[in-house]
């Protein structure tokens, strides 16, 4: 186990690495913000909250965005999903707790296969308890979460209910703002078809469940945190182009922010800071891996949100640079593992 002062280095080194401003879309003023605001590194606080769930718990994650929700409800975006997945895998495999993903019904076949292609098994909530009992599969329980403001309000409180979550997890995850308009980081509303799960998370924080967000633009869960910085710096962070009033940033908070350039390296990020802390280099999102879960998602039919065409570039960065960040993030844990 590497000693603290180590630990801090290297939490700070991912912090710096995923928060490299290469999209040139204000993001390095979010992580400035962010960082003041919790008082050190990101990526390691988020790290410490997945850590700190108690081994055999019940995390809730999120991701996922319908992309082009005025044409067509069925596609969604690769920022995300392989991030999501990253991160899920490391949870399982650190502290065997069962994942309940949640989604649109429309883009769940999609992030399902990604989550398999990241080595959990998509299975029931009873199937996935029997697999934690005995640690002979990892798995992933996938739900669909209601595209309604009123069913979200209504399956939100049965969530908390049922499943008592130990922490919620939220990357690249779209909520709404303070007119209740799901914006694109263009400023439209493109909230049909749009999950609401952004209650379900207002409702954690109500009730003091951990929840940890991970975003790179404004308009995702967690980033009511620094929506001050959302709007003074984000293009429509102050006035979108919808006509509702508002800017885009979304309402929700969080306990602990990750901001990133794109939300998939935050959740690199986060997993290898993961590993870290358990002594366990399986717990790294791998080049190897990230290519894998890039081909899936092209396979699967999600975006390439900036160019508008399903390919393997993600947020218009292309392959290689993902590859390249699950490389440099290897490289900067590889001293304490
Ligand atoms: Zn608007």
């Amino acid at each position: 186990m590497a000693d603290a002062a180590l630990i801090t280095r290297l939490d700070n080194r991912l912090d710096q690495l995923v928060n490299i401003d290469m999209g040139e879309r204000g993001v390095e003023h979010l992580f400035v913000a962010a960082r003041e605001l919790q008082g050190g590194s990101l990526v390691g606080a988020a790290a410490d909250a997945l850590m700190a769930v108690p081994e055999g718990g019940t995390v809730v994650m999120t991701t996922g965005s319908v992309s082009r929700a005025w044409i067509t409800e069925d596609l969604g975006e690769n920022d995300g999903p392989s991030g999501a997945a990253a991160v899920a895998r490391a949870l399982v495999l650190a502290r065997n707790v069962t994942v309940v993903m949640l989604c649109e019904e429309t883009l769940l076949p999609a992030i399902r296969n990604v989550c398999q292609s990241a080595g959990l098994f998509p299975v029931t909530l009873a199937q996935a308890a029997i697999a934690k009992a005995d640690k002979s599969l990892a798995t992933i329980v996938m739900q669909p979460f209601a595209t309604e403001d009123e069913a979200g309000k209504v399956q939100a409180e049965e969530m908390m209910e049922t499943l008592k979550p130990d922490l919620l997890f939220s990357t690249e995850r779209v909520g709404r703002n303070e007119f209740g308009v799901y914006h694109s980081m263009r400023g439209i509303d493109y909230g049909m078809g749009r999950a609401r799960v952004d209650i379900l998370f207002d409702l954690a924080l109500e009730r003091g469940v951990p929840v940890v967000a991970v975003g790179d633009g404004g308009n995702e869960i967690g980033m009511g945190k620094v929506a001050d910085h959302v709007k003074a710096h984000v293009p429509y962070g102050d006035v979108c182009q919808c006509g509702c009033g508002g800017g885009i940033g979304a309402v929700t908070s969080c306990d602990v922010l990750v901001t990133a350039a794109c939300s998939n390296w935050g959740c690199t990020a986060i997993a290898a800071a993961m590993a870290v802390r358990a002594g366990d280099a399986r717990l790294l999102h791998t080049p190897e891996r990230e290519a894998l879960l890039l081909d899936t998602m092209v396979a699967n039919g999600l975006i390439n949100s900036t160019h508008g065409v399903v390919d393997d570039s993600v947020d218009g960065f292309p392959r290689q640079s993902h590859l390249a960040v699950a490389e440099l993030c290897r490289t900067i844990v590889s001293r304490a593992l």
